[in-house]
């Protein structure tokens, strides 16, 4: 089978692959779709931890072909959506439930072979039925919702609360919707790129700004007032995070959900955080999410009407992962069989 090989930095390429037996436990996919983010772009250029050589991707959906004999309630012809993210059930993270810090998580397209490509192995937990009202297209979104669903818990909306988002990408989108659901009376989308701005208004933003427009940071405040109850930091980028800080209120909470390079640093005034009573906190990946973000998908909650999606086959990939780069369109996504 034909399969995106990535061998280390820089060093990517579409393989033919072959493909071992089904063990037990695991069923085969039939990968219909697999959506492309920041992370695969950041692993392409040897800036996000990952244990090559592996077939790239973690946001994918498809078929099942065939079932391991231990296999239960799944059966061949099911739609499923792949968490990639596998922990081990046994280290001192997992005991305590903390299954996304566990020590030895390993994620499919980032450690072990991906869905970039024809077929992909999956261990059965992994693998979520969709269930038939939920349309096939939305299958390669179900990762990055599960996601932001994590982040919406731990950014603590309350009803009426004031949200800014910084970064109208896909996440950023999402984020929004799910904090008007969370009751957000306003939400503040703040994005350079012209075609997401239009984007986030489309799908219900309360106002959009882009941030290098002269006189954004006063235009902020004034929507914000005293400052916002809630920050999410979308975009991972050393200025955000610091933006971030600087536009929540007293007591408010900052969130830093995008993928900061790692290694890059921002100063933080401790007096400030002290003064302002901040609480700073983390999102890292889907702990038990994937299950609620189907929820949400299926029930429309999260929608991405219009969103303009760019297709290619997997031959493809390396203008996918520059489109993705460049920002060019919203979302690429990967078909391995079109
Ligand atoms: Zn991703
Ligand atoms: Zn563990």
């Amino acid at each position: 089978m034909r399969a995106v090989r990535f061998e280390r930095a820089h060093d990517l390429h579409v393989v033919d692959a072959s493909l071992r037996t089904v063990r037990e436990g695991e069923v085969l996919v039939k990968v219909e779709a697999c959506g492309i983010c920041g992370t695969d772009v950041h692993i392409v250029e040897g800036v996000s931890r990952s244990t090559p050589p592996i077939v790239l991707g973690h946001e994918y959906a498809g078929v099942v072909e065939e079932c391991g004999s231990a296999v239960q309630g799944l059966a061949p012809g099911d739609y499923v959506a792949v968490d990639p993210n596998i922990s081990c059930g046994t280290c001192y993270y997992c005991r305590r439930g903390l299954v996304h810090l566990c020590a030895n998580l390993r994620a499919l397209g980032v450690d072990i072979d991906g869905g970039m490509a024809e077929f992909s192995l999956v261990p059965a937990a992994q693998a979520y039925r969709l269930p038939k009202e939920m349309p096939h297209e939305l299958a390669p979104f179900v990762e990055p919702v599960s996601c932001a669903v994590h982040g919406i818990d731990k950014a603590n909306i309350h009803a009426g609360d004031t949200v800014v988002i910084i970064g109208g990408g896909t996440i950023g989108l999402v984020m929004m919707q799910l904090a008007r659901n969370a009751g957000s009376s306003h939400i503040l989308v703040l994005e350079p790129i012209g075609h997401k701005r239009a984007m986030a208004r489309t799908l219900g933003a309360d106002a959009v700004l882009d941030p290098g427009m002269v006189g954004a940071e006063e235009a902020v405040h004034d929507f914000v007032g005293v400052g916002a109850d809630v920050v999410i930091d979308c975009a991972g980028k050393a200025e955000t995070a610091r933006s971030a800080i600087q536009f929540a209120r007293r007591g408010g909470t900052v969130e830093l959900f995008g993928v900061a390079p790692i290694g890059q640093t921002i100063p933080v005034e401790p007096n400030r955080v002290y003064f302002k009573e901040l609480t700073i906190v983390g999102s890292y990946v889907n702990p038990n999410t994937f299950d609620r973000a189907i929820a949400v998908l299926a029930s429309g909650r999260v929608r991405f009407d219009g969103f303009p999606i760019t297709r290619f086959p997997l031959e493809g990939i390396h203008d996918a992962l520059q489109a993705q780069a460049e920002g060019r369109t919203m979302k690429c996504i990967i078909q391995p069989h079109s």
